[in-house]
């Protein structure tokens, strides 16, 4: 039956959830340092579709805005994700009849029961 995870498990829960979105910003973070690097180094222009690699002492002087600039990526990224869950629609349960349905608002069930969060429940024999 499914019955509600106690207070240790949500926690860890929601700990999860923040860990996850930022490894993801860091690795925005890392791919966009990594890719405006690359292109900045090789002089890829894509308006003369040709490539003209600079010198490496002027890419060194160009890596701290390349830095800011994916710096301000991974933030930006962190930020709408970290309460991006808001806008989702969750899943719910009705631990009583087992009933699965998108939050539509309407909390209490056919059965009687009513409808919980799918991810503060957990299946138990
Ligand atoms: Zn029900």
């Amino acid at each position: 039956m499914w019955i509600k995870k106690n207070s240790e498990e949500l926690k860890g829960l929601e700990k999860d959830n923040k860990n996850d979105v930022c490894i993801e910003s860091l690795l925005w973070g890392l791919i966009s340092f990594l890719l405006f690097s690359i292109v900045d180094k090789i002089g890829y222009s894509k308006t003369f579709v040709s490539i003209d690699p600079i010198p490496w002492n002027e890419f060194f002087e160009h890596l701290p805005i390349i830095f800011c600039i994916s710096l301000i990526i991974a933030v930006v990224y962190w930020y709408f994700k970290k309460d991006a869950s808001i806008f989702e629609k969750k899943s719910l349960i009705c631990p009583s009849c087992e009933n699965v349905k998108k939050e539509d608002g309407v909390r209490s069930c056919e059965c009687g029961g009513t409808f919980e969060d799918l991810e503060t429940m957990k299946w138990v024999d």
